[in-house]
C-alpha cells in the first residue's frame, strides 16, 4: 500500500482526484470481499453457511444450508421434524422480525390428555417416546417462508452441499455418539435402530465416533424440497402422509391428520425489546418465554451496578439468581401461546415494576419465599413448574449487508419421540405443555395443552442493539429452561463486564429456573459455595451444564468494524469469518 502511494503521489501528473479513486479501486481490488460470520454447534453446518454466503448468499440463505446440515448432523437437537424461532434483523428496511415456527397441537388433541402422564419421571417419558408428544412440525416452512421473503440466491441453490453431504454421508461427532450411547428408547424405534446401531438385535452396537453415516432417505426429502418446494412435501404431499404414516406404525396414541399439516402456519411476530443500560435487547416473545423473563431480570439487574461486583463473587452470583427466581415466578404463571391466552406484557416489563421486585431482593439473605406478581385486567393464575429436556441447537449469521439471523431451533429432548421418519427425527415438543389442564382451583393454567395451540417454550434467539442502533450482537443457547439463565449472564458479560464473545461464553454457568440455584460441577471454589451457601442458598446443587452459547459480537472504532465471535466450548461449535 505504502508503494502505491508512493509510486501515484511522486507521479506529479495525475490529479488528486484520480489519486483518490485509485486508493479507492486498490482497497476494492486487493481487499477480499467480506463475506459474514457463521457461528453454529458443528463444523459442518459452519462450513455449508459460510460457502452459500461466498457465492453471494444473504443470511437468510445461510440459514436454510446451516439448518439442513444440522438436522442431519446433530440429529438430536433440531431438524426437519422439529419447531425453531428466528430473529431476523433486515438492514435495508431496518426492520426486525421475530418468526415463530413452533410445533402446534393436533386438532383433535383431549385437553385433559397428558394429565395421565404427571407426576413421575417414567410417566414424562413414557409421553415422550408416545406419537401424542408430537407437534406439527414448524420449521421446514419457516425456511422456506424466510426465504420467500428475505433470501437472496435461488431456492434450489442452497441444497446442493447438504444433498450432497446426506447422500455420501458425514463422520459421527463424539457428542452424536455419545448421545446414542445412552439413550434408552432410540432402539425402539425401527429406522432409528437400523441408522445409529450395527450388530444383532441382542448385541446392539451404537455407532462409533468416525464412522461415516449416510443418509440418503434424508437426501431424497431435501431434493423433494428443492424440486418441489416444502409447503407442497411436507405440509400436504408425500412426505406428510409418510410422518402420518409412521406415527401409526409406533405404539401410543396418535392424533395428528393431515389437516393439521395443511392448515399449520408460521408467524412472523413483533420481536419484544427492551432496553438495557445503553442497549436495546430484542429476543422472543410468546409462546417463547425467553424474551419476557430475559427482559424482566435485567430489568432488575438494572437497579444494580453490576460491574462493581467482581466476576463469580458468591455476592454476583446470589443476586443474579434471585432476580431469575423472581421472574420465573411470573413466567410459570402468566405466559402462554399468546393465539390463546392473555398476557399482560406491558405491565410484566414496566421498569418500576421490576424495580418493585428489585427490592424484594436482599444481597445478604435469599428470599425465603416469593410469590408472582400481581396485575391488573388478568386473573391471578397459579405457578406450575414444568418440565423440559435439554436438547436443542442455536445458530447466528451476519452477511456483507449488514443484515443478521439469530436461530434457536430445537426436537426438544435429545431424538425428540425417538420415531424416525424418512431420516429425520419427530420433535416431542408437546411436554412442554403443562401437564395439568386447570389449578387446584379450577383456574386453568396459561401454558395448559389446547388443541391447536403452541406450547411455550424457553428458547430466547436474541439480537441486541447500541444506543445507535447499530448491531452490537447476536446470541442464543440450548438448554431447556436454563437457556434463560445461559443467554442472560451471557449478555451480562457482553454489557456489563465488556467480554470478548469468546471468554463470555466460556464462564461457568449456574441457573435457576425456580427450584433452587444449580452451580456448574467443578467450576467453583468450596469458598464460593460455603458463601452461598451462608446466604441462605443451601439445598444448592452443582451439576454439568451443557449450555451451547453462540455470539456473534459486532465491535466498532472510528476507522473499522470488527466482528468477533463465541463458540461454546461445551458443544462441538465452530465460527466462521470471512
Ligand atoms: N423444548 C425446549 C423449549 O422450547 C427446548 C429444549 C432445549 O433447549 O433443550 O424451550
Amino acid at each position: 500500500m505504502l508503494s502505491f502511494l508512493r509510486r501515484n503521489f511522486r507521479n506529479l501528473s495525475i490529479s488528486p482526484l484520480s489519486a483518490v479513486f485509485q486508493i479507492i479501486l486498490f482497497f476494492l481490488l486487493s481487499e477480499p470481499a467480506y463475506a459474514g460470520a457463521v457461528v453454529t454447534a458443528n463444523p459442518l453446518a459452519t462450513k455449508v453457511g459460510m460457502d452459500i454466503l461466498k457465492k453471494g448468499g444473504n443470511a437468510v440463505d445461510a440459514g436454510v444450508g446451516v439448518q439442513y446440515v444440522l438436522g442431519l448432523v446433530e440429529p438430536q437437537s433440531s431438524g426437519l421434524g422439529g419447531g425453531s424461532f428466528a430473529i431476523f434483523y433486515h438492514k435495508k428496511s431496518d426492520e426486525l422480525y421475530a418468526i415463530d415456527g413452533r410445533e402446534k397441537a393436533p386438532k383433535r388433541i383431549p385437553y385433559n390428555f397428558f394429565e395421565q402422564y404427571r407426576g413421575s419421571r417414567q410417566g414424562f417419558f413414557r409421553l415422550v417416546t408416545n406419537p401424542a408428544s408430537v407437534g406439527v412440525p414448524g420449521t421446514p416452512l419457516l425456511l422456506e417462508e424466510m426465504h420467500a421473503r428475505f433470501g437472496q440466491l435461488g431456492w434450489s441453490e442452497l441444497h446442493d452441499e447438504p444433498i450432497t453431504l446426506a447422500a455420501e454421508g458425514f463422520p459421527i461427532s463424539p457428542r452424536l455418539h455419545v448421545l446414542i450411547a445412552r439413550d434408552k428408547f432410540l432402539k425402539n424405534n425401527v429406522d432409528a435402530k437400523k441408522y445409529f446401531f450395527s450388530g444383532s438385535n441382542d448385541n446392539l452396537i451404537p455407532k462409533n465416533v468416525g464412522i461415516i453415516l449416510k443418509n440418503p432417505s434424508y437426501a431424497d426429502v431435501l431434493a423433494q424440497f428443492r424440486d418441489e418446494g416444502i409447503s407442497t412435501t411436507f405440509y400436504k404431499g408425500k412426505i406428510m402422509s409418510n410422518i402420518l404414516s409412521d406415527l401409526k406404525k409406533t405404539a401410543g396414541t396418535d392424533f395428528l391428520h393431515p389437516d393439521d399439516f395443511e392448515n399449520y402456519s408460521v408467524v412472523f411476530r413483533k420481536p419484544l425489546c427492551g432496553s438495557y443500560r445503553n442497549f436495546r435487547v430484542c429476543s422472543m416473545g410468546p409462546p417463547s418465554s425467553g424474551a419476557i423473563t430475559i427482559l424482566q431480570i435485567l430489568g432488575i439487574l438494572e437497579n444494580y451496578e453490576l460491574a462493581k461486583f467482581k466476576k463469580n463473587s458468591p455476592e454476583l452470583i446470589h443476586l443474579i439468581s434471585e432476580a431469575t427466581y423472581l421472574s420465573f415466578l411470573d413466567r410459570n404463571s402468566y405466559l402462554g401461546d399468546p393465539d390463546f391466552v392473555n398476557i399482560p406484557i406491558a405491565q410484566m416489563l414496566d421498569k418500576n415494576y421490576l424495580k418493585q421486585r428489585a427490592r424484594l431482593i436482599s444481597l445478604f439473605e435469599k428470599i425465603e419465599q416469593a410469590s408472582p406478581g400481581k396485575f391488573k385486567n388478568v386473573a391471578e393464575k397459579s405457578h406450575y413448574i414444568d418440565h423440559s429436556m435439554n436438547s436443542t441447537t442455536h445458530f447466528v449469521i451476519t452477511d456483507k449487508w449488514g443484515n443478521a439471523l439469530s436461530m434457536t431451533s430445537s426436537v426438544e429432548s435429545a431424538f425428540g419421540s425417538r420415531i424416525m421418519s424418512q431420516g429425520f427425527i419427530l420433535n416431542n415438543q408437546l411436554t412442554d405443555f403443562s401437564f395439568r389442564y386447570k389449578d387446584d382451583n379450577g383456574i386453568k393454567l396459561q401454558n395448559s395443552l389446547e388443541p391447536e395451540k403452541r406450547p411455550l417454550s424457553s428458547m430466547s434467539p436474541t439480537i441486541i442493539f447500541d444506543k445507535d442502533n447499530n448491531l452490537f450482537a447476536l446470541l442464543g443457547s440450548p438448554g431447556g429452561k436454563n437457556i434463560i439463565s445461559y443467554v442472560l449472564q451471557t449478555i451480562v458479560r457482553l454489557i456489563d463486564f465488556d467480554f470478548h464473545p469468546t471468554n463470555a461464553v466460556s464462564e461457568p454457568r449456574f441457573v435457576n429456573t425456580g427450584r433452587g440455584l444449580i452451580l456448574e460441577k467443578d467450576k467453583f471454589s468450596i469458598e464460593v459455595i460455603d458463601r452461598l451457601k451462608k446466604i441462605g442458598h443451601y439445598d444448592l446443587k452443582e451439576r454439568k451444564l451443557f449450555s451451547g452459547i453462540h455470539v456473534i459480537k459486532v465491535k466498532k472504532d472510528k476507522i473499522q468494524t470488527y466482528i468477533e465471535t463465541g463458540v461454546d466450548p461445551r458443544r462441538e461449535g465452530m465460527a466462521l469469518i470471512e
